[in-house]
C-alpha cells in the first residue's frame, strides 16, 4: 500500500502519515493547548526546521515513498512565487530545500510542493473515489483559496477574481481593487466592519440588521459571481466549500444566485457542497499528489 507524508501550513504546521488515502499519525505545531503562535511571525528557517523534525519523526514509524507539502499562495515547480498570507515563504524553494534537509538527515525521498487549496481538492477527490472527475474547492479563511483537481499548470488565483467594478472595494490582502477576497476574506470583513466581528455581522443579518443583511447578500453574490466565472471558463461541475467561514454559506441562496448568473444550457448542472475537516483532507491530498507527480 502506498505510504507518504503530507504537510500543510495554515494557522498550524501539520504533518501526517497517509496510507493509501487514510491518515494515521499526525503532528501539529504549535501543539493544541499550548500558547498560540502566529505563523506569520515565524522565520522561514524555523518553519522548515519544524516541518523537517515532524517528517523525520513520522518516518520512524515505517518506510515512506514521498512527501507532499500544501502551502498557501502561488506555488509552481516547487517554489512559492507569492504568498500574501504567509509572506516569508515568498521566493522559497520549498520542495528542494526540504528534500535536501531530509536527505542530509538520512531520508532520501522526493518532495513535492503545491498550493494548499489544490491539495484540498486532491484530498476530496482521493477520499470520495472521484479521482476521474474535475473538482473545484473554495477555501474561506483569512484569504480565499481556490483549488482544482486534477492539477493543471497555471496560476488559478481565483480568490482574486474581480467580482465588482466598484472602486471603493479595496480590502483584498493583495491590494487589488474589486476582488472576491476583498469581500469574503476574514481579514477584509474585519476591515469593513471595524466595530463587529464577521460572526456578529452574520448574526445581525439573521436578526434583520439592514447593513449586515446588505453585506451578507453581497458576500453570497461575490461567491456566486466568481463561481459563475469559473463555470464560464472551465465548465460546470462540483464546487466544494471549506474553511472556517464555510458555515456562513447559505447553499440555497448561493444556488439561486448562480442560476441568475449562468444561463447557457451546456453550462447548467453545477453543484455545491460544504466540506468539514478540511485540514485532514488537505494533508491527505498533499500526500496523494506527491505520489502522482
Ligand atoms: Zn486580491
Amino acid at each position: 500500500m502506498p505510504r507518504s507524508i503530507g504537510v500543510v501550513a495554515s494557522r498550524y504546521l501539520w504533518s501526517g502519515v497517509v496510507d493509501d488515502a487514510t491518515m494515521s499519525s499526525v503532528r501539529i505545531y504549535p501543539e493544541p493547548g499550548s500558547s498560540s503562535i502566529d505563523l506569520k511571525s515565524l522565520p522561514v528557517d524555523e518553519i522548515l526546521d519544524i516541518l523537517q523534525a515532524q517528517i523525520l519523526e513520522l518516518a520512524k514509524e515505517g518506510p515512506i515513498q514521498s512527501v507532499g507539502a500544501g502551502l498557501p499562495g502561488i506555488v509552481r515547480c516547487g517554489i512559492v512565487e507569492e504568498s500574501p498570507n504567509l509572506g516569508q515563504l515568498k521566493g522559497v524553494h520549498v520542495a528542494d530545500d526540504l528534500q535536501a534537509r531530509l536527505k542530509a538527515a538520512g531520508l532520501d525521498v522526493p518532495v513535492v510542493a503545491l498550493n494548499d487549496a489544490d491539495a484540498l481538492a486532491a484530498g476530496i477527490a482521493g477520499t470520495r473515489d472521484t479521482l476521474d472527475r474535475t473538482i473545484r474547492v473554495w477555501y474561506l479563511g483569512d484569504g480565499i483559496g481556490f483549488g482544482r483537481y486534477p492539477h493543471t499548470d497555471g496560476i488559478w488565483e481565483a480568490g482574486h477574481t474581480v467580482v465588482t467594478l466598484d472602486p471603493r472595494e479595496r480590502y483584498c490582502g493583495c491590494g487589488g481593487i474589486g476582488h472576491l477576497e476583498g469581500i469574503m476574506g476574514q481579514r477584509a470583513m474585519r476591515l469593513r466592519f471595524l466595530d463587529m466581528e464577521p460572526e456578529e455581522v452574520f448574526a445581525a443579518a439573521r436578526h434583520g440588521d439592514p447593513r449586515a443583511r446588505e453585506f451578507t447578500w453581497l458576500w453570497h453574490r461575490a461567491l456566486a459571481a466568481a463561481t459563475a466565472t469559473s463555470v464560464h471558463l472551465d465548465g460546470p461541475g462540483r464546487f466544494y466549500i471549506a474553511g472556517p467561514n464555510a458555515d456562513f454559506v447559505d447553499l440555497n441562496v448561493l444556488g439561486d444566485l448562480m442560476q441568475e448568473m449562468v444561463k447557457m444550457t451546456p453550462l447548467q448542472g453545477s453543484y455545491f457542497e460544504i466540506v468539514q475537516t478540511s485540514h485532514d483532507l488537505a494533508l491527505i491530498g498533499a500526500a496523494v499528489a506527491s505520489r502522482r507527480r
